[in-house]
């Protein structure tokens, strides 16, 4: 019998790679263990995503800067935030960096898909992922996908983040054969900040990053095999504290973590 493919997401991987026993609690302990609260930050950033998508979503003579207030606040989510105050801010805040942003774009600009689920397989691994934005630009032989991430955190992202972003080289590499198009350019869209940072992928650092997309799955699959067969989970998937622990779902329930530090759920919001 051939080996059954891992099914993955960028997600699913980065919380293997980020700590094991997240990855337990998330994806394999049935039931799961239970999360803590909603984070404001996770809010805030699900909003402006969505708001976004809405506007792309608007006939092109219709995507107007007058138009954001109205999706932004159709589809806010106002979990995770200490007071209504607090919430009001956050919701003028995103306002101001989707209008900012919004006002750089060219609104018949027609992206090759929005939220869009790119996929490939290889030998190892079956992967899926719903890229923010992809975009169609011109290249130096023909048209290209360009892998448009956005961001919403505290921290401007940099060249070197979009360089050493696995999420982003594996949207790309799954791109290029969704639309059978060349997709190397990767960019980072920091919304509050109005940067984008960049990196160019060659087929061999696509390759290097799905090689190790293979690795970790192949690690995954054999601590699941394991406790499968007998193994004792806390041993196959090992905690690891460091900061996250703070901001980790879990925390509560996991012997690493109830004695790292809490955080509230709005303290990204500064
Ligand atoms: S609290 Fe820390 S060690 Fe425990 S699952 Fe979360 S990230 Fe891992």
């Amino acid at each position: 019998m051939p080996e059954r493919l891992f099914v993955c997401t960028p997600s699913k991987l980065g919380t293997y790679a980020d700590c094991p026993r997240r990855y337990r609690y998330a994806y394999v302990d049935r039931p799961s263990p239970p999360k803590g609260p909603p984070w404001a930050h996770n809010s805030v950033g699900a909003s402006v995503h969505t708001a976004l998508r809405n506007w792309y979503a608007l006939p092109s003579d219709r995507r107007a800067v007058a138009e954001l207030p109205m999706l932004l606040k159709a589809t806010w989510v106002g979990e995770g935030f200490r007071d209504t105050e607090q919430e009001r801010a956050a919701y003028r805040r995103a306002l101001g960096w989707v209008e900012s942003y919004v006002t750089g774009l060219d609104p018949s600009d027609e992206p090759l898909g929005i939220e869009r689920v790119v996929a490939t397989k290889t030998s190892v691994l079956a992967f899926n992922g719903r890229a923010d934005r992809i975009d169609a630009r011109p290249g130096p032989s023909g048209p290209e996908a360009v892998i448009v991430d956005y961001k919403t955190g505290r921290f401007e992202p940099t060249a070197d983040d979009a360089r050493g972003s696995q999420a982003l080289a594996l949207y790309a590499y799954a791109a290029q054969r969704t639309f059978r198009r060349p997709c190397h350019r990767v960019e980072l869209h920091h919304l509050p900040s109005g940067t984008v940072a960049a990196h160019e992928h060659t087929e061999e650092s696509l390759s290097r990053q799905m090689s190790r997309a293979e690795d970790t799955a192949r690690d995954i699959m054999t601590a699941e095999k394991a406790v499968a067969a007998g193994a004792d989970p806390d041993a196959e998937f090992p905690v690891r504290p460091g900061t996250l622990c703070s901001w980790c779902d879990f925390r509560r329930n996991c012997p690493a973590g109830t004695d790292r530090p809490a955080k509230e759920p709005w303290a990204a919001m500064g």
